[in-house]
């Protein structure tokens, strides 16, 4: 096993060519590459089947017992921030139907790492957010991103098998009075389903102050949900959105603009667009494994070194009870098996066995 531990501060060249430097004690993985962003899932649970998802019949739930409680959770960030995570997404399942919500982001948002105050941001559908947003944002909250596939209630209805899309409305007008700004929306680019949209739907989100950002289907759940025909390659995203702007796209690499996170961003060269910002989520046909800054814990404190392999290893039996030296022991030792990237293959082979809604995207 290759573990990098490092005893003097040194410098990390990560995949998009920046470099980082990485202190004593941060995490780094066999490639080099510094850990600084954990997705955390609150739930295996979610009130929504969209199809790509989660299978029509749902998946089996892990018992609540199983669950990572709110002062486990606080504990296990805690660990990471010390560790130089800069950044923690709140996924699921469906986060917002975790109990407790409010008081562990208020809890989150107050933690300083090794590299400064926490950022807490998160992913939803939306569903909740009329009456979460004030609250999640009162309690720290420093960023959201919300799901849409489709802005006709028809086809809403019909990928979330059970979602409204006026719900979801709603509560992005409940963020915009509660003051989150810039929030993104990812849109799943599905051929045959919304690609007749995504013009429709970056000119939308821009109108609102909303950052676009369309994702590749990926073949996660051993490739059962996966239709090949429907994936549609960011190089045709882009040429939808510029169509609907009405000018070319030029990459973006300000800094800040790109996040952390695996999206790259795109900018409207000329016209009454100019400036917008869209998002791509490419992991199918442009792969950015090699400037992955990212770690994620499942619901029940499962560590994933990647969302498309299903090597895990257990964190809760270190969280309970709490001892510091083996959580960290093994989080190192999982790290150390981090594999340079994924093996997505555009047939819907390659992908772990695991199902979205288990470990959040
Ligand atoms: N329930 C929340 C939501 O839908 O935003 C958070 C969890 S969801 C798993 C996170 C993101 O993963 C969503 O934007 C969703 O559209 C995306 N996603 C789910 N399954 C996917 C797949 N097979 N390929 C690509 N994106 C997927
Ligand atoms: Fe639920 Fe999000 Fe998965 Fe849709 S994408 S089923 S909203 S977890």
């Amino acid at each position: 096993m290759t573990l990098v531990q490092l005893s003097r501060t040194r410098p990390v060249a990560a995949g998009s060519g920046a470099v980082h430097v990485a202190a004593a004690g941060e995490l780094v993985d066999p490639q080099a590459r510094r850990v600084q962003y954990l997705r955390l899932s609150l739930t295996d649970r979610c009130n929504y089947r969209c199809t790509y998802c989660m299978p029509e019949a749902g998946v089996e739930h892990r018992p609540r017992a199983e669950l990572l409680t709110l002062e486990e959770l606080g504990l296990l960030v805690r660990a990471f921030a010390a560790w130089g995570v800069e950044r923690v997404r709140l996924t699921g399942g469906e986060p917002t139907m975790r109990q407790g919500l409010v008081d562990l982001v208020a809890d989150l948002s107050d933690i300083r790492g090794a590299r400064g105050r926490l950022r807490v941001v998160m992913t939803t559908n939306g569903s909740r957010l009329r009456e979460l947003a004030g609250p999640l944002r009162a309690a720290g909250l420093a960023g959201l991103t919300v799901s849409i596939d489709s802005l006709r209630a028809d086809r809403f209805a019909a990928i979330t098998r059970r979602g409204e899309l006026s719900e979801v409305l709603a509560g992005l007008d409940a963020a915009a009075v509660a003051g989150f700004v810039g929030v993104k929306i990812n849109t799943v680019a599905v051929r045959g389903f919304n690609d007749d949209e995504l013009g429709a739907l970056a000119l939308w989100a821009w109108e609102r102050g909303h950052v676009p950002r369309f994702i590749e289907v990926m073949p996660m759940s051993g490739g059962r949900l996966f239709v090949p025909g429907e994936l549609l390659p960011a190089s045709e995203i882009r040429a939808r959105v510029a169509e609907a702007a009405g000018a070319p796209l030029l990459a973006d690499a300000g800094e800040g603009v790109r996040g952390l996170g695996p999206a790259s961003y795109w900018r409207v060269s000329a016209g009454p667009h100019a400036g917008r910002l869209v998002g791509v989520i490419a992991a199918m046909t442009e792969n950015f494994c090699a400037s992955c800054n990212r770690l994620r814990v499942s619901a029940t404190g499962q560590l994933h070194n990647c969302l498309a392999r299903d090597d895990t290893g257990d964190l809760r039996s270190a969280l309970r009870p709490h001892d510091p030296g083996l959580l960290a022991a093994r989080v190192r030792a999982v790290l150390g098996h981090k594999q340079a990237g994924h093996e997505f293959h555009r047939d819907g082979r390659g992908g772990p066995n695991k199902a979205m809604i288990s470990i959040g995207g």
